[in-house]
């Protein structure tokens, strides 16, 4: 039997503020369990919230990105629900009135665009930490369980995507997307593994010809690439499945185990939940002036899919190449600045992709915390240019930039690394070569060439690599005649 899917996305992300959302706890992560609460986001009566301004302008900066049209006019709303993890038992959210409606994210597939409906983005607080203590740290085979209010309160954007969504690799490649474009508007630093990026889904599958059913599954905790894949593929394969044997499809929560790989029923609804939504007493409604708009427009940056198009035409870079300069904001950035002061794009690129990236896989730590700057880089690319040094000695000379942050010129120096092009010198050394090796000697006389690069390597060796290849590549030739 042939299926067709439906699929919205609803994330969740953590705006990068110093402070909440309402108070002005901070938003560090990591700290203490409880360190970083007040009256306000603990819920206590009689307290009132502030609304962070700078939250919500990220807001709109994120609405914007994602072409939605801007609210003239918008409200909080309480979203009442009762869970322990909301002191307040209601978490203060937008209701009809969020700030960004009917936008969309445009995503290449095998070079064709498909267009994804983003249906609202709005603003809400996150709510507290609950840990489960035990073994598997999962609520049914807990010993205990544990709130961590630091969390609660922070400011959290949604972004609800139309369910145009039509398989799991459209539904990979629009949450890439969505958390690239989020990178580089800088509002969030999207960290899945804590929890600042978090994505739920619904799934509905419907026989071809049938009309789509209300029964669509909610799925939760899909909090990485790789679950969201698995969790998708599950849940598309078990309600194609219930069709197949002409079973019946529930409106129900489902949870996404990642031990076992599979979808778990959380529970079944018979209608939509109501929440009982109604407008937040505490704070006043806001008007969202053209001007305020205008001028957040202008903290817009250059969003991903055009910078890469732009890079690759500017500089002329391998779509391969270009791909991996441009995945991060920071990335392009450092591209970008070392290729406005040296004029060989190709030779930069190659050096970030081989050796930065290397580097940083290694140390675990992203480029915009590294030592090397554009001015190292470029210093270093120039001095081979000039001979002083030799691509060789370069690879260690940027291995201890990336250490020490040291400038090259200075590394050159300290170490006595310059390369050698004395011809005298060389020649010196060549001739020790020659002599210490009357064997690969005759060999190369009697026509075996490819002895050549063996006496080369023994040049460098003996110059522990300082020596210039090209030089010592004419000297011996010469001197082999
Ligand atoms: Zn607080």
């Amino acid at each position: 039997m042939e299926f067709e899917i439906k699929i919205g996305l609803e994330t969740h992300v953590e705006l990068l503020t110093d402070s909440k959302m309402f108070c002005g706890c901070s938003t560090k992560f990591g700290t203490a369990p409880n360190t970083q609460t007040c009256p306000i986001c603990l819920g206590h009566p009689g307290t009132l919230p502030v609304i962070n301004k700078k939250a919500f302008d990220y807001t709109i900066k994120v609405a914007l990105a994602l072409n939605c049209k801007i609210a003239n006019f918008t409200q909080f709303h309480r979203k009442n629900y009762f869970y322990p993890d909301l002191p307040k038992g209601y978490q203060i959210s937008q209701y009809d009135l969020p700030i960004g409606l009917n936008g969309y994210l445009d995503i290449k597939l095998n070079s064709k665009v498909k267009r994804i409906g983003i249906s609202r983005v709005h603003m809400e607080e996150d709510t507290a930490k609950l840990l489960h203590f035990g073994e598997t740290g999962r609520i049914s085979e807990a010993t205990g369980s544990g709130l961590d209010f630091n969390r609660c309160g922070i400011p959290l954007l949604e972004i609800v995507s139309a369910p145009d969504i039509k398989n799991v690799t459209q539904a990979k490649a629009y949450v890439m997307l969505l958390k690239k474009i989020l990178e580089y508007l800088e509002v969030s630093d999207c960290n899945m593994e804590e929890g600042k990026f978090r994505i739920d889904a619904n799934i509905s599958v419907k026989k071809l010809g049938d009309e789509y059913s209300k029964t669509r599954t909610e799925l939760k905790n899909l909090n990485s690439f790789r679950f969201l894949e698995k969790g998708l593929s599950y849940e598309i394969k078990r309600q194609s499945e219930i069709l197949n044997k002409s079973e019946k499809l529930y409106l129900e929560t489902r949870h996404f185990d990642s031990k076992t790989m599979t979808t778990k029923s959380m529970r079944i609804k018979e209608e939509a939940q109501d929440y009982r939504y109604f407008p937040e007493p505490d704070l006043v409604p806001i008007e969202i002036s053209r001007e305020w708009v205008d001028e957040i427009k202008k903290t817009v940056p250059e969003l991903p899919s055009i910078r890469t198009d732009r890079i690759k035409k500017q500089y002329d870079i391998s779509d391969n190449d270009v791909e991996i300069i441009t995945s991060t904001k920071s990335m392009a950035d450092f591209f970008e600045s070392c290729a406005k002061i040296y004029p060989y794009p190709k030779i930069i690129s190659n050096w970030i992709i081989r050796d930065l990236l290397y580097l940083l896989n290694q140390e675990q730590i992203q480029i915009e915390n590294c030592k090397i700057s554009s001015e190292h880089l470029v210093d270093m690319l120039k001095m081979i240019d000039t001979g002083s040094i030799s691509g060789k000695i370069a690879k260690s000379i940027f291995k201890e930039m990336f250490k020490t942050g040291k400038m090259p010129g200075d590394i050159v120096q300290e170490k006595g690394l310059e390369q050698i092009s004395d011809i005298d010198k060389l020649t010196d050394i060549i001739e020790q070569v020659l002599k210490e090796n009357p064997e690969i000697v005759t060999q190369y006389l009697s026509g075996k060439m490819q002895v050549f690069t063996f006496l080369v390597g023994q040049v460098m060796k003996k110059t522990k690599g300082k020596a210039n290849p090209k030089l010592v590549n004419e000297l011996l030739k010469k001197k082999l005649k």
